[in-house]
Formats: C-alpha cells, structure tokens, sequence
C-alpha cells in the first residue's frame, strides 16, 4: 500500500493514519522524498481501501502487490520526467542520446568528444572516471581529477554529463561535478550505495540493469533510491549475461516494453555494452526506439582502435554521425504512430 500525504498533514492526524494501518498488520514505513512524504504499507490482509483513504491528510492511496511500490506505475499516473537544467530533458515521448567514450582519457578527448556530439545536438555526454574493470591491471580511470577537468569542460559548452559512481565515499566529492550518476551493472545490488543515493544527493541516478538481474530486481534496486528521498530515477537495460557466446552480452530488448509498463520511471537502453560489438550496435539502438525506450546511451571515440576501454564496441565519429541521424528518423517514425 501507498499513501501519498497531503503536504499540510498534520503530526496528530499522521499518527491517526499509522495507527490504522498497524490495525491492518501492514508494517508502516515513512518515506520523504523531494517531491512528497509517502506511507509504504507492507502486509496481506484484505480491507475496505475507503476505511484509510477517507481519512484527513491523506492525498492519495493505492494498492501495490508488487515488491516495489514507489516505483511502479500502478500509483502514478504521470511518468517521472528528469529535468536535467538549460532545457535539456529525459522524458517519455520524448528521445535522449547519451554519447561519449567508455573512459576519459584525457582533455583532447574530452574536447574532440565534445564537439562531435555539439556538431549534432547531443546535450549529454558520457564517459567513466572510476572504471570497473574485469582484470585489475586493465586502465581503471582518471578519477576525480579527471572528473572536474571533464566537468568544467563540459560546462563551458552547455553539456551535460552523466557518470559512474562506485562507492559511497565517491558521492560528496563527485556531486558538485556530475549531472547524473551511473549506477553500473556491477553495483546494481549494492544496497549500500543506493541507500546513499537516496539520501545524500538529489542528482539523478541511471541504474543498469544488473550483469545477471532481473526486470523485478532492477526495480527494487530504484527502490532502494526512492525510498531514501531520490526520485530523479532513469532505469537502464545494458544487456544480461546468457549462454549465448556469440555476443558480450544478450540485449534484452523484450526488458524495454515491460518496464515502460511497469514503472513511470524512464527506460534508457544501452546497445554498446548490450551487444559488445562496433558493427551491430546501430540494430540493438534502433531497435531499442521502436521497442519504446525513453533514450539511448552509447559509447563513441574519435579512435576506437586506441580507446583505453571498450573499443570493441565503440562507434568512431563518422559512424556515430550516421547513428545519430538515423536514431532521430527512427524516432520521428515512432511518433508518428
Ligand atoms: C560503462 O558504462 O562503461 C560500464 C562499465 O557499464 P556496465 O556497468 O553496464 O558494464
Ligand atoms: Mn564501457
């Protein structure tokens, strides 16, 4: 269950309310978030919804079966919207494009990138400072200095930056320099992390789909987040691991569909890492558009060949131009249903 309380509720009434809901044997848990104060009621018992939603200070009230609450889109009717600032926007009905190399190399790249993706109205760029990499000998990122270098560059041409994070004691010193933080596939199940999120920043998160997870555990995960007082959610599917060999990973493309039912929160798919190969990242992304995903996220670099990390599956500019035109035209046709 989910009570949604009026904003002027007051502390008597509130009492009222929690005292009833105990009644019922559901397990009562506030949650203040920027947007509003909620009541989670976690229990069985079968009742009369109006003996509780009838009473003062109480906005609204649903009935959640699923583990997530907060999250699904049984209670909110308007799909959440990501205000990112300077009129940039992730929002359903509409189509972001994410872009950028998998690892920050260096301030020529920052600045090659940069202009690449201005050249084509791209208002988002991604890049890795703290890199989780499978082998620990691999490049594993510029970290923080990188992170303001790149910051301040992107600021300076009206770009945003979206980022992975990947410990709790990253979060105060990479807020000031970030505009959405990236939850990787390797940390989707770090609760510890989330609940931080939660509570410490009202940044924006992406979470990606866990290497393994499934679609109920990746909500549970934003959760986590919401729960601790973040809305500002973006979900993200970056492919699972299969048995099939043939790719990195298995996209998931049937995963995009069934959020967009699930959640009000938005999709975003990856096809860099969801597929793994250069060559057939323009499919998985196409595809993801027509399967209804709010905006795309991939990796491009002026020389894939040389990239740090990822070049396998990272566009260089002349194909990232190409992708980038026919994403829009895929998009139009889409809105045109
Ligand atoms: C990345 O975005 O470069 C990355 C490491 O992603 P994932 O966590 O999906 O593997
Ligand atoms: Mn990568």
């Amino acid at each position: 269950m989910i009570i949604q309380f009026e904003k002027e509720i007051e502390t008597a009434q509130k009492e009222e309310i929690i005292n009833k809901v105990k009644a019922f044997k559901y397990k009562p848990t506030e949650v203040i978030t920027q947007k509003g104060d909620y009541l989670i009621g976690i229990g069985k018992a079968e009742f009369d919804i109006r003996s509780i939603g009838l009473m003062e200070g109480i906005k609204d009230i649903h009935l959640v079966s699923d583990d997530y609450k907060l999250v699904s889109r049984k209670w909110k009717v308007k799909p959440t919207e990501i205000n990112l600032g300077d009129g940039v926007k992730i929002e359903e009905g509409g189509f972001q494009i994410m872009a950028g190399p998998c690892s920050i190399e260096g301030e020529e790249q920052i600045v090659k990138t940069i202009a690449h993706l201005k050249a084509n109205g791209i208002q988002i760029m991604r890049g890795g400072v703290f890199k989780p990499r499978s082998s620990p000998y691999a490049f594993r990122g510029h970290g923080i200095e990188g992170l303001k270098i790149w910051y301040e560059l992107a600021k300076e041409a009206g770009m945003k930056i979206v980022t992975e994070v990947m410990q709790v004691s990253q979060i105060s010193e990479m807020d000031p320099y970030i505009d959405i933080y990236q939850i990787g596939a390797r940390n989707t199940q770090n609760f510890n992390l989330l609940d931080e999120l939660g509570k410490n920043t009202d940044k924006p998160v992406m979470i990606k789909r866990g290497i393994s997870g499934t679609i109920d555990e990746l909500l549970s995960s934003a959760e986590y987040i919401f729960s601790g007082g973040n809305e500002r959610l973006l979900l993200c599917e970056r492919g699972i691991r299969t048995y099939e060999k043939a790719t990195r990973n298995t996209m998931d493309l049937t995963a995009i569909p069934v959020l967009k039912e699930k959640t009000h929160l938005p999709v975003i798919a990856d096809p860099s890492h969801g597929i793994g190969i250069r060559q057939h990242v323009e499919a998985i992304a196409l595809a993801s558009i027509m399967a209804g995903a709010d905006g795309v996220i991939y990796e491009t670099h002026e020389k894939p060949e040389e990239a740090f990390s990822d070049g396998q599956q990272t566009l260089n500019f002349f194909e990232s131009n190409q992708l980038i035109e026919r994403l829009k035209k895929t998009f139009e046709l889409r809105s045109s249903f």
